[in-house]
């Protein structure tokens, strides 16, 4: 689905630019971009596979690499998931980014 900015913007400042996941920065201009610094798209915290709605308290910000990985898993379980398997974010990141861009 498309955003418009107006949106975009509201969705992007619910961390105050930062991922869901990682809390790594996002560059709002680099929305729906993939492996450059700051890339981030609009996660669907339930996803829409699992019955996730496109209304907004539904709708966060998360880096590329994190939306990747998360893929259909619920930002619940997402979390756990990251905490679990990454102790460390600079690891996780390295991780992803060998696996999600290259
Ligand atoms: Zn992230």
């Amino acid at each position: 689905m498309a955003y418009d900015e107006k949106k975009l913007k509201i969705i992007y400042n619910k961390n105050s630019g930062r991922c869901e996941y990682d809390k790594v920065n996002l560059e709002f201009e680099n929305h729906g971009k993939s492996c450059v610094n700051g890339a981030w798209e609009v996660d669907h915290s339930r996803p829409v596979s699992r019955g996730g709605t496109d209304h907004m308290d539904n709708l966060v910000p998360a880096c590329y690499l994190c939306n990747r990985e998360k893929a259909n898993m619920l930002a619940s379980e997402f979390k756990v998931y990251i905490a679990e398997k990454f102790p460390n974010m600079d690891d996780y990141r390295q991780k992803m980014r060998k696996k999600h861009c290259s």
